[in-house]
């Protein structure tokens, strides 16, 4: 039996958040049904509502910040039982035979990984012939799929972690942050924040580079060691030559140059926000200390799985702002304008 959940979508680019009935499928052996409890709102959920980077299916449900409880389990299920607290990030499925998949890195599927809304699907997989995301009372994804939260972390804000939590720490775990790595963060909005948490965790010695210094004391509270001002050119005279690993969270146009030139001997610049634009690097800046430039998407089910773990055991939750269903247009509004502390997550009650 096939399940009718409540859902919030965009009709149109240009419309405003609707309530409407969707169904989602049949639990088939491997399935799990999921109560959404929690579900927040990411910058991409923004873009691909808005079709701002183009092939939007509508309705559109966005949504790739799952946290909620298990309703049912299929046959077959061995990972999960009814009531277990679990998530579900920006992945529900990928080929799971390619180098990327047996490597657990499914976010690189070379047959490419099915998201969790806006992906083509048959349509037993979802009744529509695409996926619809978060915004929902309930969601069905195969176990695989499924990531465990313990209990030491609140749905709530464990709820970014799905996506903002593990698009850090792939990163900072792939280059080796901790005792004695100097990390800097650009930006400290609903990614960097998290960003800021995790590394001072993992031992790094961390630094925040924002446009101003608004939310020093908020990242002095998070573990920043450091705080500067990229509106301050002195910043960059300062800072030449000092970092490890510098990771970008901030989607507009930068300086390139200026950020690699902060980078020390055999130093990685990684893009994690994604402007429109072609990057611009000079050979010099590269050459000059062996620098490198790099980007990282998300991360595989294996370290989602890990960073959770990780985050409930040094006690780190994303910084929330909780609304209604009904505000998901205001708060899409005020992410466009940064201004939110530190990410918008939606109560599903109130779906
Ligand atoms: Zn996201
Ligand atoms: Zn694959």
């Amino acid at each position: 039996m096939s399940t009718v959940a409540a859902a919030y979508a965009l009709p149109a680019p240009d419309g405003a958040f609707e309530k409407l009935t969707i169904e989602r499928r049949e639990l088939g052996p491997h399935d799990v049904l999921i109560d959404v409890k929690y579900a927040g709102i990411c910058h991409s959920d923004i873009h691909t509502a808005r079709d701002e980077w183009g092939g939007t299916r509508y309705p559109c449900v966005p949504g790739h910040e799952i946290a909620g409880l298990v309703a049912a389990v299929g046959s077959a299920v061995t990972k999960y039982k009814v009531g277990d607290r679990v998530g579900v990030g920006c992945m529900v499925d990928s080929c799971g035979k390619c180098g990327p998949c047996l490597a657990d890195e499914e976010q690189y599927c070379e047959v490419g990984a099915t998201m969790t809304y806006n992906s083509p699907v048959a349509p037993e997989v979802q009744p529509g012939g695409y996926t619809m995301g978060g915004y929902a009372t309930q969601v069905v994804v195969t176990e695989n799929f499924v990531v465990s939260i313990p209990e030491g972390i609140g749905l709530d804000v464990a709820a970014p972690l799905l996506c903002a939590g593990v698009t850090l720490f792939s990163p900072l775990r792939h280059w080796e942050a901790g005792p004695g790595k100097r990390v800097a963060i650009i930006g400290m909005g609903g990614l960097g924040h998290i960003g800021v948490k995790i590394a001072a965790a993992m031992g790094a010695e961390v630094t925040v580079l924002s446009h101003s210094l608004s939310k020093q004391e908020d990242g002095k509270r998070f573990g920043a060691h450091h705080y500067y001002a990229t509106g301050d050119r002195q910043t960059f005279r300062e800072l030449r030559g000092r970092y490890d690993l510098i990771l970008n969270t901030v989607s507009a146009d930068l300086p390139l140059d200026d950020y690699m030139r902060l980078l020390n001997l055999d130093g990685t610049l990684v893009i994690l926000g994604l402007p429109e634009n072609p990057l611009s690097v000079k050979p010099f800046t590269l050459a000059g200390y062996r620098r490198s430039l790099s980007g990282s998407m998300i991360g595989g089910i294996a370290q989602t799985q890990e960073m959770l773990d990780f985050c409930a055991q040094h006690g780190i939750g994303a910084e929330i702002e909780l609304i209604s269903a009904d505000e998901i247009d205001n708060a899409y509004d005020r992410v466009v304008a940064s201004d939110v502390r530190y990410r918008f997550v939606i109560d599903a009650a109130t779906i």
